[in-house]
């Protein structure tokens, strides 16, 4: 998608901090980070969110969770826990309409997934 900010982070067109880079998935810091540890891992396939799955981003997102493991323990968040969300659609205030998941920790972060 010409004019999405993540598929240009994918194609180098757009400068990110990667941390991680496999062919079918993509992690790099949140630019603005909402806890010492912020990273988005990201399908490099185009799909919006998990509401419109794809195919070709399926298989990416199946590892989502293994490669969310591995950045936690890399980053020192084992021992004080981490979350992964993927905000989907109006409601949950996403934003960019490509399918990421957001990797925090670092902090406490809280006891409510909503208001
Ligand atoms: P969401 O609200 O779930 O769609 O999350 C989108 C996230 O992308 C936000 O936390 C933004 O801070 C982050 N973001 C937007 N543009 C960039 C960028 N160019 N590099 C890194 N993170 C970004
Ligand atoms: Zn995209």
């Amino acid at each position: 998608m010409s004019e999405c900010i993540f598929c240009k982070i994918v194609q180098k067109e757009v400068p990110a901090s990667i941390v991680y880079e496999d062919e079918l998935l993509v992690a790099f810091k949140d630019i603005f980070p909402q806890a010492p540890v912020h990273l988005l891992i990201v399908p490099k396939a185009h799909c919006e969110s998990l509401s419109r799955m794809t195919t070709e981003a399926e298989m990416a997102t199946s590892r989502v969770p293994f490669l969310a493991a591995k950045l936690a323990a890399d980053h020192g968040l084992v021992g004080g826990g981490w979350r992964l969300i993927a905000n989907t659609g109006a409601d949950a205030g996403q934003t960019v309409f490509h399918l990421h998941f957001h990797l925090l920790g670092g902090k406490p972060l809280g006891g409510k997934l909503c208001q």
